[in-house]
């Protein structure tokens, strides 16, 4: 057991960190009220490896293990989470399921262009009937000669308002229910596709999207893996996200500490700096504890997926843990700075409202607490 970072992931972390301080912060404000994606700091962050992380080097990625990520996502995530939001649509969800089912032409294709930030792929699994339940999907895909015609709608999808491509979760045979599912590449120039984007309460400088796909005609070519193997292969992209959400998650609240520490040091009230109330310190004690803890077990997780072990219940509990502590460190760190925690002038906020959208996507804390009780007790409670 060893709890030192070599000398390389100290150099991966701090690079990441000066990243996020120099390039993420400052323009964290102005890309969040234009509710837009900075495509400028895209292509920077490609420019340093910081795209396609975990991505191979064969495919235009810096081909770090799963270890070395999470020690990147929880530093740009210190910054703002909603600006690396966009890379968890893209070069993660999307990356990790092509490395897995995609041919390898496919990979060419989508692979580099991502990791350089001159394309994006989104993935759209939710509809307006299935969220949780992903077999529960109705939009179809029905092959018509040499072309599948996609007809249904997808929401909330990360990127989907500026994604190039969608990966779309589709019915093949309906006849097969969840062995029915597949996966196909619709490019969003396709006749029949439109998007519309979506207000979330945070994710301000990334994209969310409801999608639609009227009798979109696509070549047969663009199924992404084998026919009825879509939810195998979504899996492994969800899979990888969880875990950058995770780390991301530790980021936001380390974040928050971080700010709250500096704050109680300088806010006086009393006649003296608020920093020295036990009911301040005790606040600060409680959730730096916290994150201490649960960042173990993000490295945890991520250690194992780096050695290709078995690590259900352990990434659902560190996909549990690090986002409600996100939330409980924002909502701490506003209370502790007062109303002026409540403005942009200092950073929680933002982590406020991204904190409470690392709770739901890549699974919600109900499912994932099932899915560990599943393990443990060998009985499926989800269903
Ligand atoms: C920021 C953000 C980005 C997203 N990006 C994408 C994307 O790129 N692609 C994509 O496809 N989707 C994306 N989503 C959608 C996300 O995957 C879904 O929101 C999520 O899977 C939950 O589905 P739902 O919102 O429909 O909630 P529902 O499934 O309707 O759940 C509602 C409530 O019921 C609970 N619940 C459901 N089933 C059970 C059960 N069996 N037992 C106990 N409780 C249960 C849930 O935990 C939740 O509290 C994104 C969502 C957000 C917020």
């Amino acid at each position: 057991m060893n709890f030192e970072l070599s000398e390389e992931q100290k150099l991966l972390r701090n690079m990441a960190r000066k990243f996020a301080e120099q390039e993420m912060l400052p323009s964290l404000r102005e890309y969040e009220s234009r509710r837009e994606v900075n495509h400028g700091l895209l292509k920077k962050m490609a420019h340093l490896g910081l795209r396609g992380i975990h991505i191979p080097k064969e495919y235009g990625g810096a081909g770090l293990s799963y270890s070395d990520a999470v020690l990147i996502w929880e530093q740009l995530s210190w910054a703002s989470w909603t600006q690396t939001l966009i890379s968890l649509g893209d070069s993660v969800l999307a990356g990790t399921l092509l490395l897995n089912a995609a041919n390898e032409e496919q990979k060419q294709r989508y692979l580099p262009p991502m990791c350089r930030a001159e394309t994006f792929v989104a993935v759209g699994a939710v509809e307006p009937n299935a969220g949780s339940d992903a077999s529960a999907i109705e939009t179809t895909a029905v092959l018509d000669g040499e072309e599948w015609i996609i007809n249904g709608s997808k929401n909330f999808i990360t990127g989907g308002g500026i994604a190039d491509t969608v990966i779309v979760l589709v019915q093949t045979d309906k006849s097969l229910g969840p062995k029915g599912i597949s996966l196909i590449a619709v490019d969003r120039k396709t006749p029949g596709f439109s998007s519309a984007d979506v207000a979330f309460v945070g994710g301000l400088a990334c994209n969310a999207s409801n999608l639609t796909f009227e009798d979109c005609r696509v070549p047969k070519e663009n199924l992404i893996g084998n026919v009825g193997k879509g939810l195998r292969s979504i899996l492994t992209g969800v899979n990888t996200a969880r875990l950058f959400i995770s780390a991301g998650a530790v980021g936001m609240a380390q974040s928050c500490m971080d700010a709250s520490i500096k704050y109680t040091k300088e806010r006086r009230q009393f006649g003296k700096p608020i920093a020295g109330f036990q009911l301040m310190q005790e606040a600060i004690a409680r959730i730096q504890a916290e994150i201490l803890s649960v960042r173990c077990l993000v490295f945890y997780a991520a250690d194992l997926m780096s050695r290709g072990q078995p690590h259900g219940k352990e990434l659902s509990s560190a996909k549990w843990l690090a986002s409600e502590l996100a939330l409980r460190a924002s909502t701490e760190a506003i209370r502790i700075h007062g109303a002026y925690g409540c403005t942009d002038e200092y950073p929680v906020a933002h982590h406020y409202r991204d904190a409470v959208l690392t709770t739901i996507l890549g699974g919600t804390t109900e499912m994932h607490k099932l899915t560990i009780g599943r393990e443990l007790l060998e009985i499926n409670a989800m269903i």
